[in-house]
């Protein structure tokens, strides 16, 4: 359904599939990605829920995860789209969180969606830190008053009555003070964006933009710092219920949360923080977005440039070749070690050969090109494994003879 939070799908697949617990319905699941580019036993739960919406996983995680929001930056060079098999490991780690601590729903909402499709939903954009409101009816969204708030649909807790009612002003979104509609735009829109920005480019534009108000950067000086113009800024009791730790900061003193942001070579800092320091330094979250996207696109060039094309055969007989076999072919693992660009990384293995050989361990077809390397003929190893003889022949037709050798001598499990 749009905007379903993964954690809701699940909930309808249980019903459907009428299973009693969440580890039953995955088991379940798994064996229908068997043979993917990723074992089907490390497959992230989203790649699951995305096969069982007929969708890929990068679609799911855009449209049904909080990763859009969780991953809002990354180092240059792992800015990959959510839910791609190279970025599975965070997909693992954050792909079922939600963003706030509590369940929410708007209770027009899952009238709507009662009367339209005959059951609700619990809906990506109700679970947004600092966002009270339901931006399509601008009411205030009810938390579910219960220890377990995903065991139930939306209209069900209306139904028993377990909503807590918010009843801090404003009661409509539109009645909010700017900084706090700028914030609710800027996290609508990150949330629809398909990965993260590089730290280094939007770090860049953040430190522009905020040189060009006049504000300080660095941690001794008169002026006033990010963290400062948050605290002047926006509501001091929207800052305390959605940002607590900065509520209470000492004016003037440099505050690493988010005066980081404005330095190009600090890791990527919390999802939520940068929505703060983009709302706080534009005035629309349009003119913020456009004005991050330009000076993005110049950093990511600049990355490809510094990254593409400076290494020479001993590079890629060497020191690469090591990273290979540490990382098991894993594409975003050595792209990290050795700051390569992902995408020109996955071409280059396939020119020179180089498959991920990061099940190696368990994967059929891979014992069974072990035993065709130790001299078994093709459809012997092929039958021994109970791996189509035509797979066997493909990995044969697409991996280097150096690769070969290399597995020779590696030892694991047959
Ligand atoms: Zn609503």
């Amino acid at each position: 359904m749009p905007d379903e939070l993964a954690r809701s799908h699940v909930l309808r697949l249980r019903a459907i599939n009428q299973t009693s617990t969440q580890a039953q319905l995955f088991k379940s699941m798994r064996p229908a990605i068997e043979g993917r580019h990723i074992t089907h036993d490390e497959a992230p739960v989203l790649h699951l829920l995305a096969e069982a919406a007929g969708v890929s996983p990068e679609f799911y995680a855009t449209n049904h995860s909080m990763l859009p929001v969780l991953r809002v930056a990354s180092r240059p060079g792992t800015d990959l789209l959510h839910g791609s098999a190279d970025s599975a490991s965070f997909t693992r780690r954050l792909g079922m969180l939600t963003q706030s601590a509590d369940a929410y729903c708007c209770e027009v909402c899952s009238r709507e969606d009662l009367v339209q499709h005959g059951f609700s939903w619990f809906r990506r954009s109700h679970h947004l830190i600092g966002v009270e409101w339901c931006r399509k009816h601008a009411t205030r969204l009810s938390r579910i008053d219960s220890r377990e708030p995903f065991s139930k649909l939306p209209h069900r807790w209306c139904e028993e009555g377990t909503l807590v009612r918010n009843a801090t002003e404003p009661k409509s979104l539109w009645s909010a003070p700017s900084l706090v509609q700028t914030y609710v735009d800027l996290a609508f829109q990150i949330l629809t964006r398909d990965r993260p920005f590089p730290t280094d480019g939007l770090h860049l534009a953040l430190a522009s933009r905020a040189r060009s108000i006049g504000l300080r950067l660095s941690a001794q000086g008169q002026r006033q710092l990010l963290s400062d113009k948050v605290l002047a800024d926006a509501p001091l009791i929207w800052l305390r219920s959605h940002f607590p730790d900065i509520s209470e900061k000492v004016i003037s003193t440099f505050y690493s949360r988010i005066d980081n942001l404005l330095m190009p070579s600090t890791p990527a800092g919390v999802g939520h923080t940068y929505i703060l320091a983009l709302a706080t330094l534009y005035s629309t979250a349009s003119e913020a977005l456009a004005d991050i996207e330009t000076q993005v696109e110049q950093s990511r060039l600049q990355y490809k440039r510094r990254t593409r094309d400076v290494r020479g055969v001993a590079f890629w007989q060497g020191e690469f070749w090591e990273s290979y076999i540490r990382n098991l072919g894993n594409v975003a693992e050595i792209a990290r070690e050795l700051q390569i660009d992902p995408k020109y990384l996955r071409e280059k293995l396939q020119a020179l050969g180089l498959p991920s050989i990061k099940d190696l361990k368990f994967a059929p077809h891979w014992r069974a090109f072990r035993d065709f390397c130790d001299g078994m003929a093709v459809q012997t190893a092929a039958d021994r494994h109970n791996v189509p003889v035509q797979k066997l022949e493909e990995i044969l037709r697409t991996t280097s003879a150096r690769l070969r050798g290399a597995l020779r001598s590696m030892k694991f499990p047959i």
